[in-house]
């Protein structure tokens, strides 16, 4: 039987957990799969590929901070990554890389099917204006969100999403201040990268998410900041971004596979060793 030769490439990317995923996943189907998480700094990931498909490599993720970077690398792209204008997924044909995104196919189903939110007419706040926002705004409003509000700590960033994605869409800058002066919204997403340097940019509101689901992109270790501050500001409920992760890499397998590996019990064996 042959090897199925994936990578998940990113900066860091140390703490994936794709590799764990990916060979449950081909046990699921009695495959056999050597997946491995690759360190490449910004500018190198065209090189790096070139040296995985020359080693058999066949199929990829990507993680931040590449998935921009990504795009431009592919012969031919998806529609989600187009919509995007992110990549977080590649898979070698024969004209070269093919680009798609499942981050936001692994983030809607996460909230529809695991946590109940139906989404459609939802106000939602989304933290980050990166890959991963990119990612999951177009499968947010396909959900039937009613409004999506941005923030983000470089405004000129969130700003170039509202005018990519439309009239649902507006920018806030990453203050709470400006935010403390509106309601908080059903749901809060989390897609700051700064959990992985141990910290959470907002001071702590007590009580103002008393009405907010509260939702990490980020799990594991990288989403304890996140965690903490949504707790000191009371919200409803707190969540991380373990079961989309989970989501996002089933969707990968089944781009590249087209087989649909059950994602529950991978969840539930990933979650014993995990606080977050
Ligand atoms: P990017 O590097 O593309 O974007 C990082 C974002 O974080 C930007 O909005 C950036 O703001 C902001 N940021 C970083 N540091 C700070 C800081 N100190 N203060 C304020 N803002 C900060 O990363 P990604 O979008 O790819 O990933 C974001 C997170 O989502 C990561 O933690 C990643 O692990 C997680 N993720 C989880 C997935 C899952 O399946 N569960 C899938 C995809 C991502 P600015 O624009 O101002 O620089």
């Amino acid at each position: 039987m042959s090897v199925l030769r994936y990578a998940v490439f990113g900066q860091p990317v140390a703490h994936s957990l794709s590799p764990r995923i990916h060979a449950m996943f081909a046990a699921q189907f009695g495959r056999r799969v050597d997946y491995r998480a690759i360190e490449v700094a910004p500018g190198a990931l065209g090189a790096a590929l070139e040296a995985f498909a020359a080693r058999g490599g066949r199929g990829a993720n990507v993680t931040l901070p590449l998935k921009e970077e990504a795009v431009g690398l592919c012969a031919s792209l998806g529609q989600a990554a187009v919509r995007a204008a992110a990549v977080n997924l590649l898979r070698l044909d024969a004209r070269g890389w093919h680009g798609d995104n499942t981050d936001g196919i692994g983030l809607v189903r996460d909230l529809r099917e695991r946590h109940g939110l139906s989404l459609d007419g939802a106000e939602v706040w989304l933290l980050g204006a990166g890959g991963a926002a990119r990612g999951v705004i177009p499968a947010l409003l396909d959900a039937g969100i009613a409004a999506l509000t941005i923030i983000n700590r470089s405004r000129p960033r969130a700003e170039a999403l509202v005018g990519r994605f439309g009239a649902r869409c507006q920018a806030l800058p990453l203050d709470l201040g400006a935010l403390a002066e509106r309601a908080p919204p059903g749901l809060l997403l989390n897609a700051l990268s700064s959990g992985h340097a141990g910290l959470f940019p907002l001071p702590v509101a007590p009580g103002w998410l008393h009405a907010t689901l509260a939702y990490d992109l980020s799990y594991g270790a990288a989403a304890r900041p996140f965690v903490a501050w949504a707790r000191a500001c009371g919200a409803a409920a707190v969540e991380t971004g373990l079961g989309m992760l989970v989501e996002q890499a089933a969707e990968s397998w089944w781009l590249w596979n087209r087989e649909r590996p059950v994602t529950a019990t991978v969840l539930a064996a990933l979650q014993q060793g995990l606080d977050c």
